[in-house]
C-alpha cells in the first residue's frame, strides 16, 4: 500500500468505565477490523486499489418488516444484511439477535468473516446480519414470526450459492430451520430441495451437520492445544475463565474440562459467578437452559466485572460480546494466554497492552472458524446429499484448525509479528491473489 489509508482507528477506543455486566461494545467495530487490516495491508504491501475495494462492503442492505406480536398488536422490526466480499465464493456469516445490532457492526463482523474464510481457506466470502432486538423478551411463536419475516423481506437478497447464513448470537439451529423452511417454501417445487443449504447450522434432522452445534468450541480448543504444545504449556490442571456462556462459551469450558482444565469463573449480561474449585460446565449449561443466566448457579459466587477480568486463571476466553477488553481489562487479566471465541473481543489498546504484557492472542478469525468450518462441511453434505459421521466431521475440523493455526505461527515467527497480523496477512494475500490474477472488471 503505497499511499497513508484514512486513519480506522478513528471511534475504535475504550469507553470509560461500563457498568457491571454492560459491555464496553460501543466503539465502532468495523474501525476495529478495518484498523487490522490496514495494518497487515502494510504487512503485505497490498495494491491501493485492492485495499480500497476490501475496505467496503458490496452490499448493504437494511430491512424494516411488521411482526404481528401474540397479543394481536404489531411491531416494527429492523433488520440487516451485510455482504462484504464475495471473491472467494458465496457470501457468508451469520444472522445475530440482539439489541444493540447496528449497521456498523453488522459491516464489521461481515468483513471478519471474510478473512476468517480467507484464513482457513474456506471457498467463501464473508456476509453478517441481524435484527435490532432482544430475543430474551419474545414468545418462541414471536421469534418464529419475526424470523420467518425477516426471512421473506431478505429473499432476494441471500441464496445457496450466493448468501449462506448461520447462526450468531441470539440465534441457533431452530431459528435456521425456520430460516430454511420459509426460503423453501418460498422457491418453485422443482427447486425446493436445492435450497436447503440457504443456510447452514440447522439442526441434525432438517440436514444440519453432525457437529456443527460443538463446532466453534471444539475449534478454540484445538487452537489452545496447539499453542500448548509450542509452549510446553501442560494444559491438565490448569484454570480457565470465559467470559459468555453461550454456545461457543459453553462448549468450550466442557470440551476445556475433558482436558482437565477447570472452569474458575463465568459471566453474561446478567452478571459474573467464580469458584476456584472449578464450576461444572455441563451444570452449569443445564442451568442456563433452564433460567437464562449462568448469574444465580448456586455453586457460584457473584463478583464485579472488575474481579473478573482480574481473576486467577492461566488461560481466558471472551466468547460474548466485541470490544469487552480495552486496555484496562487488558492490565488486569492475570491468564498467559487469550483465546477469542467471539468475534472482535479486543480492542486496539487491549491489543498494545496484551502484546506489552507478552500474553499470546489467538486472534477470533483463527480460534472461533470452527464454526464456519463445519458450515462449510453442512453446506458440502447438503449439496452432494450425503451424511457424514460425526468422527469424519471431527477429523476434518481438527486437521483443518491445526493446519491454519501452524501457518498463522510460522508466518508470525518469521515475520516477526503478533498472530492477529499474521492471520489478517494470511487471508489477506489469498484475496490479493485473487484479484491479482482474476483482474479488476471492466
Ligand atoms: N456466526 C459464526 C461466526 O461468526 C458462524 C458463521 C457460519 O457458520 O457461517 O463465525
Amino acid at each position: 500500500m503505497s499511499k497513508k489509508q484514512p486513519a480506522a482507528e478513528s471511534s475504535a477506543k475504550s469507553p470509560a468505565s461500563p457498568a457491571p455486566g454492560e459491555a464496553a461494545h460501543k466503539a465502532n467495530l468495523n474501525d476495529t477490523v478495518n484498523l487490522h487490516v490496514e495494518h497487515a495491508a502494510r504487512l503485505i504491501g497490498m495494491r491501493e486499489e485492492i485495499y480500497n475495494i476490501l475496505m467496503h462492503p458490496k452490499n448493504e442492505i437494511i430491512v424494516n418488516f411488521p411482526v404481528r406480536m401474540d397479543d394481536g398488536s404489531y411491531r416494527m422490526f429492523k433488520g440487516y444484511r451485510v455482504q462484504h466480499n464475495n471473491i472467494l465464493g458465496p457470501y457468508k456469516g451469520g444472522i445475530r439477535y440482539h439489541q444493540d445490532v447496528t449497521l456498523d457492526e453488522c459491516k464489521g463482523l461481515a468483513a471478519a468473516m471474510t478473512w476468517k474464510s480467507a484464513l482457513h481457506d474456506i471457498p467463501f466470502g464473508g456476509g453478517k446480519g441481524g435484527i435490532k432486538f432482544d430475543p430474551l423478551k419474545h414468545s418462541r411463536d414471536e421469534l418464529e414470526r419475526i424470523t420467518r419475516r425477516f426471512t421473506h423481506a431478505l429473499a432476494g437478497s441471500i441464496g445457496p450459492e450466493y448468501d449462506i447464513p448461520a447462526p450468531d448470537m441470539g440465534t441457533n439451529a431452530q431459528t435456521m430451520n425456520w430460516l430454511m423452511d420459509t426460503y423453501m417454501n418460498i422457491a418453485g417445487a422443482l427447486d425446493k430441495n436445492a435450497m436447503r443449504r440457504v443456510v447452514t447450522g440447522k439442526s441434525v434432522a432438517c440436514g444440519g451437520s453432525l457437529g456443527r452445534e460443538a463446532a466453534t468450541g471444539q475449534g478454540v480448543v484445538h487452537c489452545l492445544v496447539e499453542w500448548a504444545k509450542d509452549h510446553r504449556f501442560e494444559l491438565q490442571g490448569k484454570t480457565v475463565a470465559i467470559q459468555g456462556f453461550g454456545n461457543v462459551g459453553s462448549w468450550t469450558a466442557k470440551i476445556l474440562s475433558q482436558l482437565g482444565v477447570s472452569l474458575v469463573a463465568t459471566g453474561d449480561y446478567k452478571g459474573y459467578i467464580a469458584n476456584p474449585e472449578g464450576l461444572n460446565p455441563h451444570k452449569l449449561a443445564d442451568h442456563v437452559k433452564k433460567t437464562g443466566s449462568v448469574f444465580d448457579y448456586k455453586h457460584g459466587t457473584p463478583i464485579s466485572r472488575d474481579d473478573f477480568f482480574a481473576i486467577e486463571c492461566d488461560i481466558f476466553v471472551p466468547a460474548a460480546l466485541e470490544h469487552e477488553i480495552s486496555a484496562k481489562e487488558a492490565r488486569s487479566l492475570k491468564a498467559k494466554v487469550v483465546a477469542e471465541g467471539a468475534n472482535g473481543p479486543t480492542l486496539p489498546d487491549g491489543d498494545d497492552v496484551l502484546r506489552e504484557r507478552g500474553i499470546d492472542v489467538l486472534p477470533d478469525i483463527l480460534a472461533n472458524a470452527g464454526g464456519v468450518t463445519v458450515s462449510y462441511y453442512e453446506w458440502l453434505q447438503n449439496k452432494r446429499s450425503e451424511r457424514w459421521e460425526a468422527q469424519e466431521v471431527a477429523e476434518r475440523l481438527e486437521r483443518s484448525m491445526k493446519k491454519t493455526y501452524a501457518l498463522m505461527r510460522d508466518f508470525a515467527e518469521e515475520r516477526k509479528v503478533d498472530f492477529r497480523l499474521a492471520a489478517y496477512a494470511i487471508g489477506l494475500e489469498r484475496i490479493q491473489k485473487a484479484y491479482l490474477e482474476r483482474g479488476i472488471w471492466p
